[in-house]
């Protein structure tokens, strides 16, 4: 009954091959965002327990929507996640594209109430309205919403990206993990979400001098089509081969050049970051997004993903700790300076 984004058993998520990334990790920075990498991203057994759940949970909705289908979404299934990631599904009911969420979701929040694995469950009326619930007894967390399909298309496109270069994960994680010790990584307390983070990421890389990533997008059109059927989006990123960079930097290197870039030379008030077209684009031309300090356009919808960012205390925030942190990390050269190690395992 899975479509082919969830294949049983789910497939694995592969940990890079250490002995490669060692390459990249000859100097100390390198070296602990390495250990760090390797110590927190997601395993295999935290995927299959989300999967399970998925799955068991897919079997309890069809009894009240039986066209339904749950997919797993976001970094469990992107390859940026990490032990501690919840687990992001979006429910489609086909043929409903313009069914009521918020009613849909009091429906689930209803049935979930009966079911013996289900705790905690809390309706959040947001703009993507969602239901967040635990697995009982555990601290999995899960975020679900209702039809909101595009979190499946950039999902394929995250993962496809995560394994276009074996730097990219390590180096995720640990911005992931910096932003959130520091306070900047959490868009309903009007900072970054996670994803507007990763988008950061992989635009700077795509704008390096010697490029560690293209625009799959426009160098793969059909695979990454908007309008492909959900069923023919894949659960790999096989489709695409690896991206064979001239650039070689190191891990540290890249982590120095992100911090760096969003803090001296990014202007977050003349462009808007643009990953499908791998560079940034003039401000200007977009009438609605002149007043926003943040602009990041969503590969497929192409509307600003980081929206959440509207008050001028949160962006000098953000903007300070690129700038503070880079200063520090400049001198150090040490992971602990900007991120305590042992407080984030
Ligand atoms: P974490 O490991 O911190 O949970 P995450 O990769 O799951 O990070 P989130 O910001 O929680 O990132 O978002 C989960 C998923 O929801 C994203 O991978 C993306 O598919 C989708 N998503 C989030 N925000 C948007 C947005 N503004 N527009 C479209 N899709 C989004
Ligand atoms: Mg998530």
């Amino acid at each position: 009954p899975s479509s082919p984004f969830h294949p049983h058993p789910p497939s694995p998520v592969v940990p890079s091959s250490s002995t490669s990334l060692q390459a990249y990790a000859k100097d100390k920075l390198s070296d602990q965002m390495v250990k760090l990498f390797e110590a927190c991203q997601q395993q295999t057994s935290d995927l299959e327990r989300k999967e399970l759940c998925r799955f068991q949970l897919q079997e309890d909705i069809r009894r009240v929507f039986a066209v339904a289908t749950l997919y797993l979404t976001g970094s469990s299934m992107n390859g940026l996640g990490c032990r501690s990631s919840d687990a992001d599904l979006c429910l489609v009911i086909k043929g409903h594209k313009r069914v009521d969420a918020i009613h849909v979701l009091s429906q689930l929040q209803q049935l979930f109430r009966s079911l013996s694995y289900v705790e905690k469950t809390q309706l959040i009326r947001a703009k993507v309205p969602i239901l967040r619930f635990r697995k009982k007894g555990s601290d999995l967390e899960f975020d679900l919403n209702v039809n909101n399909t595009v979190g499946i298309r950039n999902t394929f496109l995250l993962r496809s990206y995560a394994n276009a270069d074996l730097r990219i994960r390590p180096l995720i994680l640990v911005i992931k993990k910096w932003a959130r010790h520091n306070q900047i990584n959490d868009a309903s307390k009007g900072t970054l979400s996670s994803y507007t983070l990763v988008l950061m990421v992989l635009h700077y890389l795509q704008t390096l001098k010697d490029p560690v990533l293209p625009s799959l997008q426009k160098d793969f059109p059909d695979c990454f089509d908007p309008y492909l059927d959900l069923d023919e989006v894949p659960d790999r990123a096989t489709r695409v081969p690896p991206y064979l960079s001239k650039n070689q930097s190191s891990l540290g290197e890249l982590l120095l050049g992100f911090l760096k870039y969003y803090a001296t030379e990014f202007r977050w008030e003349k462009q808007v970051i643009s990953v499908r077209e791998a560079r940034s684009l003039p401000k200007a031309d977009f009438q609605e997004w002149r007043h926003k300090y943040i602009c990041i356009e969503e590969p497929f919808e192409r509307n600003n993903v980081a929206r959440a960012v509207h008050e001028q205390v949160k962006f000098d925030a953000i903007n300070d700790q690129f700038f503070e942190s880079w200063r520090i990390l400049q001198r150090s050269k040490d992971l602990n300076s900007i991120l305590p190690v042992r407080m984030t395992i």
